[in-house]
């Protein structure tokens, strides 16, 4: 019996009693790879000594001061860094403590962003299917998966939806990347053009798709298309890089690869890896001097915006990436995980494709491979495939398929970046053998 309303009260879950490098202890001393780093959270596995150490120091020394009050010296050194590094355009940081927070305050601040510049009738959202963009209101609202909105439908923003760029189920054969990218820009554009040009605030993404379809890069040169589209009709665009930024790709932001700056972008789970609750939007100088200029007020805000532990912690997280060199480490461990996964499953008649960046990682699993047919979700084989992996102690983070059909059951894989060779050997054989 347990006093806490877990997700799913039905299922006993084991205790989490101790986190070592890549794995995590339960209570019976059974040790698990950290394979899924969580949800793409633990990018520098579990109790990593610098980030504990900078932790206990800001505790001690402040571990908490009221942003209506005071900024703090770790806020502002954590949003310099973050600023300094991101893509060109983005002049500030706006603390919050998760994802979904992050996307929140990202579809306020475009809102708010065209209330300012005298532009009230903008209000549409326009979104892509087989997304994830967190579970409040806002951010359920422009979530691409219809059964996740269903319950709540009466209480969400209108929220519009494009089809995803997801090259493995929508790219023709008679057509090259370029000639796909461009055919979703142009469903863009006939989408803003039918809601009304000036009737759309933002269209938003995830760089590469995480949770909801396992992994999915976008074919080469989509963004720079859907950034033109964007500009034509002067729409924001807000990058969801939640789960694929901070590193996870090989590059700090994900974008960089795109050769695309957005608007607005929001960064959670590798910011702090796990170690403090935090998240931020980074906001271009565009709409940060409209607000300033304006009303000189973002209508919006948290408690614990800015928490001064979890951005030291995030600060020596970052600080560790960069001084350890890990994003080589990223892109090489990621480059041996595919490989090895294709060579053991390569040929396995349920395995439809092996895809990612740097040490984010889907394996999409298929009914058949020559028809792409997935398999029944009804069948919860995604349930079954991280029970056999909690077995074996490795944790995946496996995700269903949905009853259209429009996708199969994936296994995401995102080890922490300080995974060794030897370590990718093992989550390929505690995962495949
Ligand atoms: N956006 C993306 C791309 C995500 O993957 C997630 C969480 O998985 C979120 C937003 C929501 O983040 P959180 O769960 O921290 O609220």
């Amino acid at each position: 019996m347990s006093y806490v309303f877990h997700r799913m009260p039905k299922k006993t879950l084991p205790v989490a009693v101790a986190g070592d490098g890549i794995e995590i202890v339960d209570s019976a001393g059974k040790r698990y790879i950290d394979a899924s780093g969580g949800a793409a959270v633990s990018c520098l596995g579990h109790s990593h000594r610098r980030v504990v150490d900078a932790i206990e120091q800001q505790a001690r020394q402040l571990a908490y001061a009221h942003t209506s009050f005071f900024t703090t010296e770790a806020a502002e050194a954590l949003a310099e860094r973050l600023v300094v590094t991101a893509p060109a355009g983005i002049g500030h940081a706006y603390f919050v403590s998760g994802g979904s927070e992050a996307i929140e305050a990202a579809l306020k601040l475009a809102r708010q962003y065209f209330v300012e510049i005298g532009q009230p009738a903008r209000k549409h959202f326009i979104a892509r299917r087989q997304s994830y963009h967190g579970n409040t209101l806002g951010a359920l609202a422009i979530g691409g998966n219809a059964w996740r909105r269903e319950p709540f439908l009466p209480l969400l923003i209108e929220a519009h939806h494009v089809s995803p760029c997801y090259a493995y189920r929508d790219q023709l054969p008679s057509e090259t990347e370029e000639a796909y990218a461009q055919r979703l820009a142009d469903e863009l554009e006939h989408k803003i053009l039918g809601l009304g040009p000036d009737t759309v605030a933002a269209f938003v993404a995830e760089t590469v798709v995480g949770a909801t379809a396992g992994a999915v890069p976008p074919v080469r040169g989509y963004f720079r298309k859907i950034r033109e589209v964007c500009d034509k009709y002067g729409v924001l665009l807000i990058l969801d890089e939640v789960m694929c930024g901070m590193g996870r790709t090989g590059h700090l932001y994900a974008c960089e690869e795109e050769g695309v700056s957005p608007d607005l972008l929001t960064i959670a789970k590798g910011l702090g890896a796990g170690y403090q609750p935090i998240g931020a939007t980074l906001v271009s100088d565009r709409i940060y001097e409209a607000i300033v200029g304006g009303s000189g007020f973002f209508q919006h805000g948290h408690t614990y915006i800015g928490h001064a532990t979890a951005c030291a912690a995030a600060l020596a997280v970052q600080r560790v990436i960069e001084e350890d060199d890990l994003l080589d480490n990223v892109k090489a461990r990621g480059e041996q995980l595919r490989a090895t996964l294709r060579e053991r499953l390569g040929d396995h008649p349920h395995v439809g494709d092996i895809r990612g960046r740097g040490l984010f990682v889907g394996v999409e699993l298929v009914l058949d491979r020559a028809s792409k047919v997935p398999f029944d979700p009804r069948r919860k084989l995604n349930a079954g495939i991280k029970q056999e992996a909690m077995a074996r102690g490795l944790m995946v983070y496996p995700m269903g398929g949905t009853i259209d059909g429009r996708q199969g059951d994936h296994v995401l894989l995102a080890p922490p970046f300080i995974c060794t060779p030897n370590d990718v050997d093992c989550i390929a054989e505690r995962l495949c053998d």
